[in-house]
């Protein structure tokens, strides 16, 4: 792909990760960070590919001409997300929904910070248009823990679902928060969709999807 772009003088976006953050010692994590990344475990393959293609993009861009910009991507959600993805959002909904027990692992007092997709969408297409080459984070920076996001989800759905704790996977990072001054000054992006009223529409959708 990166040969391609070069070739047909295209701008390149990766759709890179905070995942490249690895377990951060820096909060919020701001695009200098060289995050804290273990080798092995269950997430290593993942943190350490999205950190290669990051370093693909860069030497092409010295060494190719290549026009290639680099998204960090936070956790983002919303309608028309796979129900069956595992991650927390279409977990919680789901569960919910159908009045089985809300599944947190851990404690659930790691934090994330959830960026509606729409948001994210307009950040990405901001990116692309932008006229430098920039590695940016785009996410939101309100951030809460996996338990808020629970209560959250029961109370905005109306459940009588339960909350049940299961364990936490290896190496799953204790917060994750975009440090998004870049992207506000040089992209003039910034979410626009709160917690609440992302999760209402992602709750509607899936309501409609289960019928
Ligand atoms: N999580 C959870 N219950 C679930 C799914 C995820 O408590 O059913 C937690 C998970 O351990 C993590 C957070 O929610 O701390 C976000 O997980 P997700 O997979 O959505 O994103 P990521 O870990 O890649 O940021």
């Amino acid at each position: 792909m990166l040969e391609l772009a070069a070739q047909r003088d295209a701008r390149f976006v990766l759709a890179s990760s905070s995942e490249v953050y690895g377990e951060p010692q820096v909060h919020p994590q701001h695009e200098g960070y060289t995050g804290n990344v273990e080798l092995a475990g269950e997430r290593a393959c993942y943190d350490e590919a999205k950190r290669f293609a990051e370093a693909a993009v860069d030497a092409y861009r010295r060494t190719n001409g290549l026009q290639g910009r680099v998204a960090r991507i936070f956790n983002t959600y919303g309608p028309r997300i796979n129900p069956d993805d595992g991650r927390v959002v279409p977990n919680f909904v789901t569960q919910a929904l159908a009045g089985e027990p809300l599944t947190i692992y851990g404690d659930g007092t790691q934090t994330r910070s959830y960026c509606y997709v729409e948001d994210m969408a307009r950040g990405v297409v901001a990116l692309l248009d932008a006229e430098e080459d920039l590695v940016v984070n785009l996410g939101n920076p309100e951030e809460h823990t996996v338990l808020y996001l629970a209560r959250q989800v029961i109370a905005l759905t109306g459940s009588d679902s339960g909350i049940e704790h299961h364990p936490l996977p290896e190496n799953d990072p204790t917060r994750r928060r975009p440090d998004i001054t870049r992207a506000i000054e040089l992209l003039d992006w910034h979410p626009e969709v709160d917690l609440e009223a992302g999760l209402k529409s992602t709750i509607e959708y899936f309501r409609e999807l289960t019928g």
